[in-house]
């Protein structure tokens, strides 16, 4: 039976590594604060900026969440951004994925200063991810799942890691992560076009899952022994829970736990990493404006 890799364990660990962190921030004066933009009414985005602003929180960080209407004008919005940009107490912004259809999202994520960009989504920040420049703000969930496997002692260099799915929050930088000098991998990439799935992850000594279909990866689909980090959330409807709805993950989690060395649950895996991620880059975007300051 596969071994649990703990999202919510390790997060807590880093979280109490990082509220250490923070008080010798306060101690100087500094508060790292983060605002977050919300658009419209979507009770899962809502769900996912409570919690991300809830998290700050309990690390003696400022968490801010601005509400703005579903049909906010690109040019409002940024103004909102404009004025994130300059307040020098905010030292991390994210705007809240997906946005209405009526605004550009790149256009949008374009406006954000690079340097507030706790998301990693700028061109800038990607392309720093990209050469390896340590300035630059890794995406959140990506930088989870490499911290997951490091603190897990679950090594990448040499073995060959399988991707499924090529997003650019997720996969692509992953892939670019996993390759570089330091963690070593060989890494393949696998998306909707790909012929044969099951013929690439059953190649795969850690394979790594971000697509959003339950069920997609069953248990003939990897081999022996393979460490498996499921991505995915997808909501599956639960009379039985108060919600309605019970979160699963992209992995037939039971089948492949029989052949598996080790897997993230859904919930309880990626997820309060990728939060976890998040305050980490906060952190950093208040550090490095202190030493702007300096
Ligand atoms: P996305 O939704 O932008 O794209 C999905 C990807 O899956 C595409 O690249 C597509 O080519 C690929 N794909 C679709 N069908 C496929 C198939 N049959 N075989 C192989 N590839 C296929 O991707 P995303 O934004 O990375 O999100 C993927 C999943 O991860 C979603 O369920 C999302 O909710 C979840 N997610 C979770 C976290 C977290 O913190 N746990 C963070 C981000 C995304």
């Amino acid at each position: 039976m596969a071994r649990n890799i703990d999202g919510t364990e390790i997060s807590r660990v880093m979280r109490a590594e990082m509220a250490q962190q923070v008080a010798e921030l306060l101690a100087q004066g500094i508060i790292p604060g983060l605002s977050v933009v919300l658009v419209g009414n979507n009770p899962a985005s809502q769900a996912y900026v409570a919690s991300k602003t809830r998290a700050c929180e309990a690390l003696g960080m400022r968490g801010q969440t601005l509400n703005l209407p579903e049909e906010v004008s690109q040019e409002e919005l940024f103004s909102v951004i404009d004025r994130l940009n300059q307040d020098p107490a905010v030292h991390g912004i994210l705007v809240q994925l997906p946005l209405p259809a009526h605004l550009p999202y790149k256009a949008v994520l374009e406006h954000i200063d690079p340097d507030k960009d706790v998301d990693g989504f700028h061109p800038r920040n990607a392309g720093l991810a990209f050469v390896g420049d340590p300035r630059a703000f890794i995406p959140c969930t990506p930088a989870g799942i490499l911290e997951m496997l490091r603190r897990e002692n679950i090594s990448t260099r040499g073995r060959h890691v399988v991707i499924v799915g090529r997003s650019l929050i997720v996969s692509k930088p992953l892939a670019s992560l996993l390759m570089a000098p330091g963690p070593d991998a060989t890494v393949t990439l696998t998306h909707r076009h790909t012929p044969d799935l099951a013929s690439f992850t059953r190649q795969a000594d850690i394979l790594i899952v971000a697509v959003g279909k339950q069920n997609l990866i069953t248990r003939d689909m990897v081999k022996p022994g393979v460490v498996v980090i499921d991505v995915g959330q997808n909501r599956v409807e639960d009379p039985g829970s108060a919600r309605g709805f019970r979160m699963v993950g992209d992995v037939d989690f039971d089948g492949v736990s029989q052949v598996a060395e080790a897997i993230t649950p859904v919930p309880g895996g990626v997820g309060p990493m990728t939060i976890t991620m998040l305050l980490a880059n906060t952190l950093q975007a208040a550090r490095q404006s202190a030493q702007a300051r300096k």
